[in-house]
């Protein structure tokens, strides 16, 4: 069988190995630190390196078939080299437009789909410009990697811009005015590279403390609405040409209508619901869409609710496990600290 080269080692690559392995996959991971890595129990294979080791990832490049990732923030210099050996999907195209917050906005505003309306800001100055123009409640996030709403600083009229911008510690930040949503959802689509797509239906996500805490499928909105996330996800998806799997998040508004928050261009937590509730899971879907192989039925055997287990959360899986129809995912970490994603557990109900 073929061999598949995965970057990053995390549970989002540890749930498509376990996929691959199903359809008669192995798994090579690259990564930079594998300490206590989910990835270690279950790939065949492991490469601790980083991710400026050119001879670390000529090696692994020669030793797969094809390249995917799990996480969004690989350098694109790094997907460059790889690609001189083995194809790489999603590609750098896609990297550099999903690494960069302001890239993001700007590339979905130009294919006409609407956000919150943002500034970019390099300063404090710019950071009071920035709200004068996007109105007084708004958020400054850091572009570029902030996860689970690290990076971020509200602001509403009173707020001293100078902290804010302090508060943040990055080099380059953009401004996004508050969005009032009735709900988040998302809207995970799939792509192979001659152009086939299927998208899971919108799902609704809650979150706790800047983590998601809660996924709903589907999601609690009108037809119209999921009809204008799917669209919008499609398109994106489409005009990246991208190779893979992409999460669209959205906020939805109080007329129904959808504005992009943010995208990831691999597996996504709002999908997990579909290892339990689907005929083909979302990590199933990346493994097919990069291999080339037909994509799978992303029709819905139930609807689902699925619960991240979050630090300590986890010392409840005992319970769990003695919970009739309670699906369990546990990720294999050993250190169950604060905020960290240890697991997860879907439930599911008849479909609606
Ligand atoms: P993730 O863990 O999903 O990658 P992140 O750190 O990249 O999160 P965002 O998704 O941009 O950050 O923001 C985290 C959460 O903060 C959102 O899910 C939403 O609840 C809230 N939020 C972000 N931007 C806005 C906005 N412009 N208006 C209102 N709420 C927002
Ligand atoms: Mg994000
Ligand atoms: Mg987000």
């Amino acid at each position: 069988g073929a061999t598949i080269g995965m970057l990053g080692a995390g549970q989002l690559g540890r749930m498509t190995a376990l996929a691959a392995a199903r359809l008669g996959y192995k798994v090579h991971v690259y990564a930079p630190d594998a300490a206590d890595s989910p990835c270690a129990q279950v790939c065949a294979a492991m490469t601790i390196g980083d991710w400026t080791d050119l001879d670390a990832l000529e090696r692994f490049a020669r030793s797969v078939d094809v390249v995917t990732l799990e996480w969004e923030n690989v350098p694109v210099e790094t997907v460059a080299h790889l690609r001189r050996f083995v194809p790489v999907h999603p590609g750098g195209n896609v990297l550099s437009v999903a690494q960069d917050r302001v890239a993001e906005k700007r590339f979905v505003n130009g294919l006409g789909i609407a956000t919150a309306p943002w500034r970019e800001a390099h300063s404090a100055a710019d950071v009071a410009a920035a709200r004068d123009a996007v109105g007084p409640r708004c958020i400054l996030k850091s572009t570029r990697l902030g996860y689970d709403g690290k990076g971020q600083a509200r602001l509403d009229a009173d707020t001293d811009p100078a902290a804010a911008w302090e508060s943040i510690r990055a080099p380059a930040g953009i401004v996004e005015g508050f969005v009032t949503f009735t709900c988040e959802v998302s809207v995970i689509v799939a792509r192979r590279a001659d152009g086939a797509m299927t998208a899971y239906p919108a799902v609704e996500n809650r979150h706790k403390d800047g983590i998601l805490d809660i996924t709903l499928a589907p999601a609690r909105i009108s037809a119209g609405t999921a009809a204008e996330a799917d669209g919008i996800a499609r398109r994106i998806a489409e005009a990246l040409d991208l190779v893979g799997v992409l999460a669209v998040e959205m906020f939805v508004t109080p007329d129904g209508h959808v504005l992009v928050n943010e995208m990831a261009p691999r597996p996504h937590n709002s999908g997990h619901w579909t290892m339990d509730a689907c005929h083909c899971c979302q990590f199933e879907q990346l493994v097919r869409a990069v291999c080339g192989l037909p994509l799978g039925s992303v029709e819905r055997v139930a609807d689902a609710e699925m619960t991240n287990l979050i630090g300590d959360d986890v010392l409840r899986w005992p319970e769990l496990l003695a919970e009739p129809g309670a699906r369990l995912h546990l990720y294999g970490k050993a250190s169950a600290r604060p905020g960290r994603k240890m697991g997860h557990v879907t439930r599911l109900t008849p479909r609606r």
